[in-house]
């Protein structure tokens, strides 16, 4: 799932490319985007309406609307928003005659510059398209189609229990240590839990996923299972300056793209050269050459070092 510096990276993106324009029109073959709004309702919230901004707030994508709208995306499993200029072939049939990867015969939305990186093949799962006054689009690439897409009042959008409940942004500048220990601080009545549950927990702080909770923990020497109460001051220093660090550097690298992810112009972030515990199972530590092992926590994989990451 695209975290952080990811969905940072496609904000900015959308940002430079999309900014002031207006929707026109949209198209999806997968209604259930658009949640229990019909195809049209939900159209009338965003028609005619021009981009004034996006905005990130954790893993959500915010579009302010004019009239006080907001269009909400967020990519969830596998879905990467780029844009670009696409043409509908209703069989396929037509793609299957071009020069495009094999891959994208039989899809409905063929990139119109079959020269670009939007017409690699990681990126055919076009399920919905909104149609801009200046001739782009903006398209969702979402293999498992579990994206989430609203759109209401801004009132309404920014008091939703996901948007409100929120936790801190951890790269703004108010984020400090002091506000990192108070919220994990057992004493004071803090988080508590196991810490890679924890950093992830996006009501705690938003926008660490699994990727970056793994690599977090390896370069502060903490076993992802370590209860909070159990952690020291010296630990909750090394996990914060952890945070930011490698926050900042994935983002300065365009984010990680060894599943789905690519950035508004289909292009891969170069972070995944730069992991050093994730996916790494049975490969030797970077640090200590002891094995990498990998275990589940609620169903989703942790990778860590045997012999660095001891759990206290
Ligand atoms: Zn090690």
């Amino acid at each position: 799932m695209p975290e952080l510096p990811e969905v940072e990276t496609i904000v900015r993106g959308l940002n430079a490319k999309i900014k002031n324009k207006i929707i026109k029109d949209l198209w999806t073959d997968w209604p259930k985007y658009l949640l229990s709004k019909s195809k049209t309702v939900f159209l009338n919230c965003v028609k005619n309406k021009e981009i004034l901004k996006v905005e990130r707030r954790g893993k959500n994508i915010l579009f302010n609307l004019s009239d006080n709208y907001i269009l909400l995306i967020h990519q969830k499993l596998s879905g990467h928003l780029m844009v670009g200029k696409w043409r509908y072939f209703p069989k396929g049939f037509e793609a299957s005659n071009s020069k495009l990867n094999i891959a994208w015969q039989g899809q409905k939305w063929i990139p119109v510059n079959k020269s670009s990186p939007i017409a690699e093949p990681i990126n055919r799962f076009i399920r919905l398209i909104f149609f801009l006054s200046d001739g782009n689009m903006i398209a969702l690439s979402d293999l498992r189609r579990f994206a989430k897409v609203l759109c209401g009042s801004k009132e309404k959008i920014l008091n939703l229990p996901e948007i409100k409940n929120l936790g801190p942004e951890p790269l703004v500048p108010k984020f400090t240590f002091e506000k990192f220990k108070e919220l994990l601080n057992p004493l004071a009545g803090g988080k508590k839990g196991r810490i890679k549950q924890v950093l992830m927990d996006q009501n705690f702080i938003s926008g660490i996923g699994n990727i970056y909770a793994d690599e977090i923990l390896w370069a502060a020497m903490i076993h992802p299972l370590t209860r909070i109460e159990k952690l020291s001051e010296k630990d909750f220093q090394n996990i914060f300056k952890a945070i930011k660090k490698i926050l900042s550097k994935a983002l300065k690298l365009r984010g990680t793209s060894i599943h789905d992810y690519r950035d508004v112009s289909g292009e891969k972030g170069s972070y995944g050269n730069e992991l050093l515990v994730y996916q790494r199972e049975g490969e030797s530590c970077k640090r200590c050459n002891a094995k990498v092992k990998r275990i589940k926590i609620n169903n989703r994989s942790a990778h860590y070092c045997s012999k660095c990451q001891k759990l206290k």
